[in-house]
């Protein structure tokens, strides 16, 4: 059987590993290593805040290794999970379907969302976990004429809990995330390699022969007949671009910012985040603890408990860059505008819920839906390939997106890893 290597393992590595194996010899090429849920009781980091020991967000690595963390310039923090099931695991397991610009360039993927809800659990029916100040945060979204609505998640949420921990794993296995992909694919033999960095494609001619990873300080190199990137919108450009094909500098990121007060008793902090959202045109809101803030921004000092807090998720100008050392990601004029806006809708809720003004915070600007820097085209709405590279390489994650979702991407990607995984299929018959 024709060997295929897949480069990463979350939404869209695992499902392109699932589809594949048995069509191809499938090897799963990780840089990360088996996810653990964040462990520790949450008053332990909350003392070393107290203590002034949490002073920069990238810390937060040594106490949980899979989340990743970049500064930009102008200092917003980006976050990606490195680890079986990449950043799926420290989602807020949002269900989404966002594939109007897909559609747009001709690319139509209702057969392959058809499958994805035959395949993961999504429901929007979790009104029974909402507390009141949420449930009230609703009711203005609607007096508002916001057309708020619950937010599909994926998982069994029947058993779930309420602890608020999703973005640091969920512990008790409620929440979907790509690893569950990631076993149906090794159930059907798929080989999973941990700790390999893949750094770049080695190309002959209009050919891949396969990949270079580094492990644990050597290079090895991995022959294929096919080779599959999928480490993710900042990974897989850091990857072509080693190997010499050239991306655009088109990064989105979905900036969130939170507007936030203290509200005794709210206990958003032991909730299900982003319980249901207001949709935009240009972003969406929703409640949401943000955890990220709470612990490394000196102006959310009041105790979790009691912080009540609105989510904007920005669907950014596609206007980024990444090379190895840095992140070239600036908000634009337009991207600060919109924030603005979406700013003052937010506190205008907040009023409405009965806080003051003067009493309201911001959180800090971080962003975790990096794409689009292999962006997909009318040219390609078949192929589903970009051109610039060799026949036998492919790329199944967000770096294929054309635009910002601004919304919750997982189920997009693993909608066009679908697709990819077909093109792949037909190309070996
Ligand atoms: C806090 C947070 C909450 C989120 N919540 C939601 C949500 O509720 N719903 C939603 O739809 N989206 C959510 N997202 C976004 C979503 O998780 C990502 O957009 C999605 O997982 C991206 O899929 P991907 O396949 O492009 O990359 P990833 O899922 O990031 O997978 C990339 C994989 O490649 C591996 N990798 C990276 N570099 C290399 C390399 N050089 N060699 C080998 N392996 C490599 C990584 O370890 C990882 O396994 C959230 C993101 C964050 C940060
Ligand atoms: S809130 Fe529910 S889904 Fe989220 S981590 Fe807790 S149990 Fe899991």
């Amino acid at each position: 059987m024709k060997k295929a290597i897949v480069v990463g393992s979350g939404a869209g590595g695992a499902t392109v590993s699932k589809e594949l194996q048995g069509h191809f010899d499938v090897t799963v090429l990780e840089a990360g290593k088996k996810f653990h849920p964040f462990s520790l009781d949450l008053r332990v980091p909350e003392r070393l805040k107290k203590l002034g020991l949490l002073f920069d967000e990238r810390l937060i690595q040594l106490i949980f290794p899979i989340t990743r963390i970049r500064k930009c310039d102008d200092r917003m923090i980006l976050v990606k999970g490195i680890g079986y099931g990449g950043t799926t695991t420290i989602s807020t397991g949002n269900a989404i379907r966002k594939d109007e610009n897909l559609k747009k360039i001709g690319i139509d993927l209702d057969d392959e969302f058809e499958e994805i809800y035959q395949e993961i659990p999504v429901t929007a029916d979790h009104h029974r976990l909402w507390h009141n100040p949420t449930q009230r945060l609703f009711e203005i979204c609607k007096e508002m004429n916001l057309d708020p609505n619950p937010t599909p998640k994926m998982g069994n949420y029947e058993r779930c809990r309420s602890c608020g921990r999703c973005v640091l794993g969920c512990p008790h296995g409620v929440k979907w995330d790509s690893r569950r992909f990631l076993l149906t694919a090794m159930d059907k033999g798929a080989r999973l390699m941990s700790g390999r960095r893949v750094e770049e494609v080695v190309i002959e001619g209009n050919e891949a022969r396969g990949v270079l990873a580094k492990h644990r300080g050597r290079r090895k190199f991995f022959p294929a007949d096919l080779v599959i990137l999928a480490a993710g919108g900042f990974g897989t450009p850091q990857i072509l671009k080693n190997s010499g094909i050239d991306c655009e500098p088109n990064l989105f990121v979905d900036p969130v910012l939170c507007v936030a007060v203290e509200w005794r008793g709210s206990h958003q902090n032991q909730e299900i985040p982003m319980p249901f959202f207001v949709q935009k045109e240009h972003f969406i809101l929703s409640p949401y603890f943000d955890h990220l803030s709470f612990f490394f921004n000196r102006q959310w000092n009041h105790s979790p408990q009691n912080i009540l807090s609105m989510m904007i998720k920005l669907a950014d100008n596609n206007i980024g860059d990444i090379s190895k050392r840095k992140v070239k990601k600036d908000l634009s004029d337009q991207d600060k505008e919109r924030l603005e806006e979406a700013v003052s809708i937010c506190k205008e809720i907040l009023l409405r819920h009965g806080a003051k003004k003067e009493d309201m915070f911001l959180g800090t600007i971080n962003a975790g839906h990096p794409g689009g820097m292999l962006p997909l085209s009318e040219f390609e709405a078949e192929s589903i390939h970009n051109p610039r590279l060799p026949e036998n390489l492919y790329v199944a994650d967000a770096t294929l997106l054309p635009k910002s979702l601004g919304n919750p991407p997982i189920l997009t990607i693993i909608a066009l890893a679908k697709r990819v995984s077909k093109v792949c299929i037909n190309l070996k018959a």
